[in-house]
């Protein structure tokens, strides 16, 4: 079932929404060679329990260890913050965060180059950031949630590059993963219709190789399946009346 949130829960994800937005703003300049994913985890660990009443909401989900996902190059998602992995000159890190507060979840990822990347790179960042922004501009009533799939893969089609299918965004809220799947693909006008007070993660992974995945030994991490790189962007974005609201800003 699809949980709609009263504009009263708008307001308080909002609000969690602008910690996880700070979040982000308060890594980005750690994101250097030398620095290890596990310094990442506990600068947005001790950054998100600074303000009072917000928690990681990731720690602990399905008994994932870290406080965000942190994943480099041919990872797609899931990476496990370490202390082995350092970052070097020409990484691409996603960080995927998630943040509790006032009993409702928000979830935000953002890719982020470390030094200078190749120009692949920078490009499948930027394709994968504009897949992000063409699905949320059809965030909007009248549509269905195969608008937002459509969209977003018309865009990375465009660019030569993949779509992943195996994961998908989801409905957000009291509960991290809530109805409905929001696929990165999909056809016009197919899938549940967009309603006020629906709160989505939509959440675009693209690689620039295949769109096929595996499961690394670790159970978690998931990479590309040809090693090639893969980005990763997502917003929490409400349906309202006025047209989709991204919750995972700081404005
Ligand atoms: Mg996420
Ligand atoms: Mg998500």
């Amino acid at each position: 079932m699809i949980q709609l949130k009263s504009a009263r829960e708008l307001e308080t994800m909002a609000a969690g929404g602008r910690i996880l937005a700070a979040t982000h703003q308060h890594i980005k300049p750690a994101l250097q060679p030398g620095t290890s994913t596990l310094e990442i985890d506990a600068m947005v660990e001790s950054y998100i329990r600074s303000h009072p009443g917000a928690t990681p909401s990731f720690k602990g989900l399905y008994g994932f260890p870290g406080s965000a996902c942190i994943s480099l190059n041919e990872e797609i998602v899931h990476g496990i913050p370490s202390a082995k992995r350092i970052l070097k000159d020409g990484d691409l890190i996603t960080v995927d965060i998630g943040v509790y507060y006032g009993g409702f979840h928000t979830d935000s990822a953002w890719t982020y180059a470390v030094g200078k990347v190749s120009p692949e790179a920078a490009r499948l960042m930027e394709v994968t950031e504009a897949s992000l922004w063409a699905a949320i501009r059809e965030t909007k009533l009248g549509n269905h949630v195969g608008d937002l799939g459509a969209a977003c893969e018309a865009v990375v089609n465009k660019a030569g590059f993949s779509v992943v299918r195996d994961l998908v965004g989801h409905g957000v809220g009291a509960q991290m993963h809530e109805e409905p799947q929001v696929p990165n693909h999909g056809k016009p006008k197919r899938g549940p219709r967009l309603q006020v007070g629906m709160t989505i993660a939509i959440e675009p992974m693209v690689n620039a190789g295949g769109p096929a995945t595996k499961t690394l030994a670790d159970k978690w991490t998931i990479v590309t399946l040809d090693g090639s790189l893969s980005a990763h962007f997502e917003h929490t974005v409400a349906v309202t009346a006025e047209g989709p609201r991204v919750l995972t800003t700081l404005g």
